[in-house]
């Protein structure tokens, strides 16, 4: 979960019409205003505080990898994130890694023959050439 709800931002030429549109007047390039998280862009390279809500981790991100990495609006940190992707691979596939289930395995090795003519893509021609 997002533990930031404020945030300081710097008003310059690039942004000031964003804040504007927002809702924030009487603002000018050079000014420092704090803004409500919701409407600093999602993409923004911003560091918040976000808090894993698995473990209950706190940490500091950026907004857009808090926003790339937020699902069924929760947050989790690495290592929750691998612990769970293993339990979700082990219920799906029988293995936590899926490249140990042979069915998988056979399948890439398959795809790797007929596209690269090598199950490791990286040792054939067509990839050397690239
Ligand atoms: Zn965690």
């Amino acid at each position: 979960m997002l533990i930031t709800n404020k945030i300081e931002i710097n008003v310059q030429g690039p942004n000031i019409k964003y804040y504007i549109d927002k809702g924030y007047n009487n603002i000018k390039v050079g000014d420092i205003i704090i803004i409500d998280i919701k409407d600093l862009p999602i993409g923004s390279h911003t560091k918040v505080e976000v808090m894993c809500d698995c473990c209950g981790i706190i940490k500091n991100t950026f907004y857009f990898t808090y926003n790339k990495y937020i699902k069924d609006s929760n947050y989790f940190c690495n290592k929750c994130n691998i612990q769970i992707r293993n339990k979700t691979n082990l219920e799906k596939y029988g293995v936590e890694f899926v490249l140990n289930n042979c069915d998988i395995k056979q399948k890439s090795n398959k795809t790797n023959l007929e596209k690269y003519n090598n199950i490791i893509p990286q040792k054939s021609d067509i990839f050397k050439r690239k």
